[in-house]
């Protein structure tokens, strides 16, 4: 339906690059963006190459893309912006109103356009797909128009929304009780915006971007740091980073200072000095505090901001993750290593997933030789971010939970609304919001560079215009499925070719020119190959794979399969924990990802979790006998810490968590889950759903 070919650097383009150049920033390399950033990001020593010079070909990011593109174009643009017209005072033209969380009743609505406006952009920067630069340049001069209406609506200069101005008010009151989270919403469209100006140019974006972070300077430079501190005890984003990513775009330090005000020191000091607080916290309020962290440290220096998002990083990564590389349940992180205690329906919220990857480039581009970080990448962006996409639906809709409960079903929608899969116009979920940025940017990770290396993060069939060095590389493989991946250089020049080997490998091989590269491939690192490139050179890559168990920190009887970077599921739909049978495991074909072993003594199915959409399923197992031959050695697991006792630890902590309280205001901060039974919450008269999350309290 569309090129997947690369296209050719525009005029426009070409004239940004000399500008960069004449600025002095040799090394940037976001030079192809349209409306590039005026200051560099600085203490990086990797950056990624820009979406708008990598395209992805066939296999399964690509497919994900295509569905999720497919909607993008679907979606009416004036249904989107129904509650902002509506709220500014302005005619809706006639379109019908959203359901679900952009229902003109539901407290944050208008949090979802600028997820949109985001993917759009993406879409255009890769693709150069001109509807959905359409799309989104009819969204932006429509905010221009509500902006500008602001006077008769009765708002401030700069504010653009889709609730009232006063629900602010409420909120630096203490009053505000309709479990909205103003700030949040806020973060999405100003995102939303600032990457429409930078990746497609667009004025008006530009224009409504900075008058709205006007309006948010304004706003919070009016109240004292610790009336600040209680605004920010409601989820307010990532309102950090993105008025960072202001201050990078535009050079004004004015938007530095806005951008400190949104440092929440009770969950943030804690955490600079390394101690996991995390237990009862609400995941996706918290990862975003922790990615403003780190891109106000690339922009002040500041080292507490940096050990602050590494010290979450590691936490989450290494004691509140399941194997599919998601955290949480019932959005809410849990005690460090509780994993076997908490396989339920309502694991790993979407969202969560998306943040925590933005954060791993975040710490990568820092740490380059780390191959620790994008591993965990891999692992993530296959086994929970692909696998959240529904394969079987055009529009590509995604689950908000990714179930892990025996018997698991995938398709489960929020507490707060529920339902089994996103839908068109009736759900409008967080998940949906970053579903749709997720799977229109899966070229953004694969190729980095530094002044003299091109790193190879990830596997996957695509081309990289590397117009910095006039250097074209075709990546082509079928990876996962196969265990090798050639790449083609088309152009010359000398530079060191870094290619991560993963850890769950052994004995990878790389061939250039179909003779021994001569380097050092050792797993959990980068193999580099220093040489004066030409033409048709080729690398081939081979990371052999294997079975492996990933087992619960909290339980080393319990644990999922893996075989090399994707974790399998069983087409067994039992509903009390399976036993499996680990000697039983067979690869059932070369040429597809199908497997079979025995469970609970019956021979099963096993497919790739990212495969696993369509039928019930077990993914942890209770651990039964050894790996096949040839497959000892490889378990692996990022704790190990047997303990009874913590595992009973986390089961009284969960009781205490879910009965617990939190007011309505901080509801969808602090609170949250299925069965939650919170007395005040349930006489909200903003209820709406018939089985949302109130109703669950009655
Ligand atoms: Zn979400």
């Amino acid at each position: 339906m569309y090129s997947q070919t690369s296209h050719p650097t525009s005029l426009a383009q070409t004239l940004k690059v000399g500008l960069l150049l004449t600025a002095g920033f040799l090394l940037a390399p976001v030079s192809a963006q349209v409306s590039p950033p005026s200051k560099a990001e600085g203490y990086t020593t990797a950056f990624p190459i820009d979406i708008s010079q990598v395209t992805l070909n066939s296999g399964r990011l690509w497919d994900n893309q295509a569905r999720t593109l497919s909607y993008l174009k679907f979606v009416d643009v004036n249904r989107l912006l129904y509650v902002f017209r509506n709220n500014h005072k302005l005619s809706t033209n006639g379109a019908t109103k959203n359901g679900g969380w952009d229902d003109p009743g539901f407290p944050f609505r208008s949090h979802v356009q600028g997820h949109f406006l985001t993917a759009w952009a993406q879409c255009y920067a890769t693709l150069k797909d001109t509807t959905c630069r359409s799309q989104a340049q009819a969204m932006t001069a429509a905010m221009v128009q509500c902006q500008n209406n602001n006077g008769a609506a009765g708002f401030s200069s700069g504010y653009l929304s889709g609730f009232p101005e006063s629900e602010f008010t409420a909120m630096e009151g203490g009053t505000l009780s309709n479990g909205n989270v103003p700030y949040y919403a806020i973060h999405k469209t100003l995102a939303g915006l600032l990457d429409v100006w930078r990746n497609i140019g667009d004025s008006n974006a530009r224009t409504a971007c900075l008058a709205l972070a006007g309006w948010v300077d304004t706003r919070t430079a009016r109240l004292s740091s610790s009336q600040m501190q209680s605004v920010l005890n409601t989820e307010f984003g990532g309102m950090m980073e993105v008025l960072t990513d202001i201050y990078f775009q535009s050079g004004d330090s004015k938007w530095l200072t806005t951008a400190g005000r949104f440092y929440h020191a009770a969950v943030e000091d804690p955490l600079a000095n390394n101690q996991d607080n995390l237990n009862g916290q609400h995941a996706n309020t918290n990862i975003p505090k922790w990615l403003g962290a780190v891109r106000n440290y690339k922009a002040t220096g500041n080292t507490k901001y940096l050990s602050i998002a590494k010290n979450a990083w590691n936490m989450v990564v290494n004691t509140h993750s399941y194997a599919i590389g998601g955290n949480s349940q019932a959005e809410h992180f849990r005690p460090a290593n509780a994993i076997a205690g908490y396989l339920s329906t309502d694991t790993c919220e979407h969202c969560n997933s998306y943040n925590m990857l933005k954060l791993t480039r975040q710490l990568w581009s820092i740490e380059p030789t780390n191959s620790a970080y994008f591993d965990f990448y891999e692992r993530t962006l296959y086994n929970h971010i692909v696998a959240a996409q529904n394969p079987s639906d055009s529009h590509g809709h995604i689950t908000y939970f990714t179930s892990l409960n025996p018997g698991a079903k995938r398709g489960l929608g929020p507490a707060w609304g529920g339902g089994t899969w996103s839908t068109d116009y009736n759900s409008f979920w967080c998940c949906q919001g970053t579903g749709v940025e997720a799977n229109t940017k899966h070229m953004d990770s694969v190729y980095w560079s530094d002044s003299s290396s091109l790193y190879v993060n990830l596997f996957t069939s695509s081309v990289l215009n590397w117009s910095a060095r006039n250097i074209q590389v075709t990546q082509t493989t079928t990876y996962p499925i196969s265990d090798t991946t050639t790449l083609t250089i088309s152009g010359s020049g000398s530079f060191a070719l870094k290619i991560r080997i993963p850890a769950w490998t052994s004995g990878a091989s790389i061939l250039v020119n179909g003779n021994s590269a001569g380097v050092s491939v050792n797993p959990g690192s980068y193999a580099t190959i220093s040489r004066t490139w030409a033409s048709g050179d080729t690398v081939k890559v081979t990371l052999p794979m294997k079975f492996r168990t990933v087992v619960a920190n909290d339980n080393g009887q319990i644990g999922a399969i893996a075989y090399g970077p994707v974790v399998l599921t069983a087409n067994n739909g039992a509903t009390t924990r399976p036993t499996i049978d680990l000697s039983s495991l067979l690869r059932t074909s070369t040429t597809s990802l199908t497997f079979s072993g025995k469970v609970n003594g019956a021979t099963t199915t096993f497919v790739p979790f990212y495969e696993g959409q369509s039928f019930a399923a077990n993914t942890y197992f209770t651990l039964s006998g050894t790996l096949p031959s040839g497959n000892t050695g490889s378990t692996t697991t990022t704790a190990a810490t047997t303990s009874r006792a913590a595992t009973t630890a986390a089961t009284t902590s969960r009781a205490a968590t879910t009965t617990g309280g939190g007011s309505c205001a901080a509801l969808y901060g602090q609170c949250g889950g299925i069965g939650w039974t919170g007395p005040t919450c349930c006489t909200s008269s903003t209820c709406k759903f018939s089985n949302d999350y109130y109703s669950q309290c009655l």
